[in-house]
């Protein structure tokens, strides 16, 4: 007798050979509202003819709703159930899967592969003339080589990694598993590296640039020779094993050349990225020519405010988007001249273009109309939070303590308690822990109409620029 097999869907083999709850590229996970496709952008960067393909591939096979997330990437929210390959396979045909894949790679390795592109640089990479270096090239060798290595398809989707080139914006507020931060050494330029933080905290030593690849492969050894089985993150292997011994681990895996008793080094610190630069026309070079930043009301584009996006980068700029960590977008290469008209039409597309826009300080997680362990409509809280925001508060709204939309602590975090209803917390930075995930517990159980004049209050932090 004739067995007949059904086809194993993408998600299916998934779930078997490489579980895990990220939405990826070829991993589309279920949500209130329908599939989530979360699509890794390296640097952030977004031609405008991918962003198209982007934009017509969520109206094709999804809502017409789009994410900027606080990883610089993009996710289509809203995929309809049974699209779910065809939508990984279109956007893999634009160009956006991962380098030499291809859509008739198996599923678990074109997962993987994308997966190891969780590589944060500054929204300005290669575009900042004071930067002390372009970290794009850096970047793009430190990706191809954890997926040449089959065994780094072993490390987490959640494993990141900081580049940071010295650019006068970046993402200092995100811990990473490794960072790695550019410093001048007399007329070259090293790495101050660190581990679990961002290039603020303390390195644990410096690399030459040509050192780089290297180091980190045989940093990413020693991290996978030591996790055990829970132990998905450095934080984790430190925790079980000492500094030492991971370092010891990683002189067994070829060229591990840290330097620790430098000059540079100790003298180093990572200067402060100031947020008015997120947003608004800012020039880069004596012509004038820079950049123009926005960003979306809470994160969210729709398909056609995508496409005008694209187009107004076609017409004022080179051509290319840049997603930031802050949810928000940069058109780069835009000439003084040009930026008045630009900032003008982006925001007639509805986008925050100043930080004295309430919406630019308030950030909320998808919310109960898309996530069903929210036990708040967060988004549209945040909405009626804006209209009473205090000026220069800044909150954070999120429906449950995993905390999605963001991966630092805010000065203020209202975490939901009921529907209407939030818990208080606000930022305090002689706190550490979990436990103080969110900072200090204020007030419970407050309406958004009775939490707003309690943000008017300045957060305890040495953070704040
Ligand atoms: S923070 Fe919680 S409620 Fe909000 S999207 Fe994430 S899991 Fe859902």
């Amino acid at each position: 007798m004739k067995h007949e097999t059904k086809p194993v869907s993408p998600a299916a083999a998934l779930a078997v050979l490489r579980p895990s709850a990220c939405p990826g590229l070829v991993r589309v996970v279920p949500a209130r509202d329908g599939g989530l496709c979360r699509i890794r952008l390296p640097g952030g960067v977004l031609s405008a003819a991918r962003a198209r393909a982007l934009a017509d591939a969520a109206l094709t096979h999804a809502s017409g709703v789009l994410e900027l997330t606080n990883r610089a990437n993009v996710q289509i929210r809203g995929v309809r159930t049974g699209e779910e390959a065809a939508l990984s396979a279109t956007l893999i045909g634009a160009g956006l899967g991962p380098a030499g894949i291809d859509a008739a790679s198996p599923v678990e390795r074109m997962c993987a592969a994308d997966e190891l592109r969780n590589v944060m640089l500054s929204p300005l990479a290669g575009l900042d003339p004071n930067a002390w270096c372009d970290t794009t090239e850096v970047a793009a060798a430190l990706i191809d080589m954890m997926q040449r290595e089959p065994r780094f398809a072993a490390l987490s989707p959640k494993f990141a990694l900081q580049l940071d080139g010295g650019e006068c914006m970046a993402m200092l507020e995100h811990a990473h598993d490794i960072w790695l931060a550019a410093l001048p050494h007399g007329a070259t330029v090293r790495f101050a590296v660190g581990l679990v933080g961002c290039p603020t905290a303390q390195p644990i030593g410096m690399l030459a640039a040509e050192d780089v690849c290297a180091s980190v492969r045989a940093l990413l050894h020693a991290f996978l020779d030591l996790a055990g089985t829970d132990a998905t993150r450095m934080r984790d292997v430190l925790a079980a094993h000492s500094l030492e011994a991971l370092l010891q681990r990683a002189q067994q895996h070829g060229d591990f050349t840290l330097m620790h008793d430098d000059a540079a080094l100790r003298t180093w610190h990572r200067a402060a990225s100031p947020a008015d630069l997120r947003l608004g026309a800012h020039a880069l070079h004596a012509d004038g020519r820079g950049y123009v930043g926005a960003q979306p009301a809470l994160g969210r584009i729709d398909a056609h405010t995508l496409r005008a996006l694209a187009a107004l980068a076609e017409d004022s700029g080179n051509a290319t988007l840049r997603v930031t960590p802050w949810q928000g977008v940069l058109l780069p290469d835009v000439r003084a001249r040009t930026m008045p008209a630009a900032l003008e039409r982006l925001r007639a597309l509805g986008l925050v273009v100043s930080r004295t826009d309430p919406l630019a300080r308030l950030i909320a997680c998808t919310g109960s109309t898309g996530c069903a362990k929210s036990r708040a409509d967060t988004k549209a809280d945040a909405q009626r939070l804006a209209a009473l925001l205090p000026p220069g508060a800044e909150a954070h709204l999120t429906g449950c303590e995993r905390s999605c939309a963001a991966a630092h602590r805010a000065p203020f975090t209202l975490l939901a308690s009921a529907p209407d209803h939030y818990d208080l917390y606000q930022r305090d930075d002689t706190q550490s822990g979990f436990g103080q995930r969110f900072g200090r517990l204020v007030a419970r159980n407050l309406t958004i109409e009775a939490a707003a004049p309690a943000l008017a209050q300045r957060p305890r932090s040495a953070q704040d620029v």
